[in-house]
């Protein structure tokens, strides 16, 4: 393994060059934290939110998806706490003027970049205001989200009603949430705009710490499905002044990025906390009523919240591989953002037109590409530094016995196999492993 900052480097590097990451306004000088995916990033994004979508809602028929607005009434952010809580201790050095978040300072009390004296803590404000309509007072000011998971609790009752579900079950929701980060940094893995996976699940008061548990297990199991090196993966609990405000026990799972142990995602016992909150404030009563035992009570909430670009950051740092004639991205097969790449050995003779033919059978399924220039040797190379699973080479034999080579990114082994058996041999490693 190289050190840590070379290997960061690599990933920047290769993300450019290939098209999965871009900083964003770069023709401008960039923004600050900011990104976008590019051709492959785009793919491999939208297939990660699909798998974790059909993970949930497919694998789970009491999981019910949603999508809700970023923009919601302010009076949301007063009920769940996030305007007087949601915020970061900011110190500022008074010789260099640069900007730290006290508590990932690791105790230091002089500033790391020059040495010198702090300013005293302030609490800073995450969440990003604006306001809504032409005129800029206060009664027009609204918030971006700064998780989606408010837009969950405040249509528990529309999804219970519309769905008619009973406990235990959850809503699940895929979008952007906003932080007004003081420090962000290390790529993608901190930004003020990003996107959260999560699921709420609600469950009787009695049935929290057992359904805590097992989607502890669930969700470590799911990064293991997507290739993720489990002696990477591990359990950070939440002690003491680490628990936020509306938490009971709360774990994060982290992954060993080059920077160090960070979090993925946060599985949290949010309580009643939100949902009393929520009836409070709106004056609408959200207790559950249990037909069998008559009782009427306020679910309490088990929360599973990761982060997308996080896990896109986890799963390309962890695919990285460089050999001494490759660079190799061993992504899972399923959520590579080209699955087959179709490579005629030759522009001529009519391979072109058998790799058409082959191209479009496959296009319905899978996401694939044709590459028809260099050297087959470089054309490989090309796809194992993008993370394709299979190369099919259509060569001059092709015509004679309609056999084609289909090689393997990991082993670098060739089968010839007949155009008809293509889709058989791939299958099984492209269907996403959802239950
Ligand atoms: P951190 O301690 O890293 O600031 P957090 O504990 O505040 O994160 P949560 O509020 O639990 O994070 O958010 C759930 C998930 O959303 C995180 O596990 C992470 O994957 C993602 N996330 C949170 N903040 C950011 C950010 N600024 N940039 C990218 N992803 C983020």
């Amino acid at each position: 393994m190289t050190n840590s900052e070379t290997t960061m480097d690599k990933i920047v590097s290769l993300c450019k060059r290939r098209g999965f990451i871009y900083p964003s306004s770069e023709i401008y000088g960039g923004l600050n934290s900011c990104y976008d995916y590019g051709p492959l990033g785009s793919e491999l994004k939208r297939s990660l939110k699909d798998f974790w979508w059909k993970s949930m809602t497919q694998a789970h028929t009491e999981i019910h998806g949603l999508d809700s607005s970023i923009l919601m009434a302010p009076r949301i952010w007063e009920a769940s706490g996030h305007l007087e809580n949601f915020t970061d201790p900011l110190v500022d050095c008074k010789a260099c003027k640069s900007r730290f978040r006290q508590d990932k300072l690791d105790g230091a009390t002089t500033c790391p970049n020059c040495g010198g004296e702090f300013t005293a803590p302030r609490q800073f404000n995450l969440m990003f205001k604006t306001f809504m309509g032409p005129v800029e007072d206060a009664a027009n000011v609204v918030y971006l989200r700064p998780e989606t998971a408010q837009g969950i609790y405040v249509n528990y009752q529309n999804v219970m009603t519309t769905a008619r579900a009973k406990l235990p079950f959850g809503i699940a929701q895929i979008g952007k949430a906003f932080r007004n980060e003081i420090t962000p940094g290390n790529f993608t893995f901190r930004t003020r705009e990003f996107e959260q996976m999560e699921m709420q699940y609600f469950v009787h008061p009695t049935q929290d710490e057992q359904t805590m548990l097992s989607w502890k297990e669930k969700r470590r199991a799911w990064y293991k499905k997507l290739n993720i090196q489990d002696e990477r993966l591990q359990f950070h609990e939440h002690k003491g002044n680490e628990l936020a405000h509306y938490a009971k026990s709360a774990f994060d799972i982290e992954y060993k990025f080059p920077f160090g142990w960070s979090e993925l995602e946060g599985i949290h016992n949010r309580t009643d906390f939100d949902l009393k909150r929520h009836q409070e404030f709106s004056g609408k009563n959200l207790q559950y009523f249990d037909e069998a035992t008559k009782d009427k009570f306020i679910p309490y909430i088990i929360e599973t919240s990761a982060g997308c670009d996080r896990t896109i950051l986890c799963i390309l740092c962890d695919a990285f591989v460089e050999e001494p004639e490759r660079i190799v991205l061993k992504l899972a097969p399923f959520i590579a953002p080209i699955q087959v790449a179709i490579l005629p050995l030759v522009k001529k003779d009519g391979l072109p037109d058998i790799s058409n033919d082959i191209s479009k059978s496959l296009q319905k399924l899978y996401r694939v590409s044709r590459d028809d220039s260099g050297s087959i040797g470089k054309r490989y190379r090309r796809q194992d530094e993008i993370g394709t699973p299979f190369c099919i080479t259509i060569d001059y034999q092709t015509k004679e016995d309609q056999t084609v080579t289909i090689r393997n990114r990991d082993t670098m082994t060739q089968d010839r196999i007949s155009i008809s058996q293509i889709q058989t041999y791939i299958e099984p490693s492209l269907t996403p492993p959802i239950d």
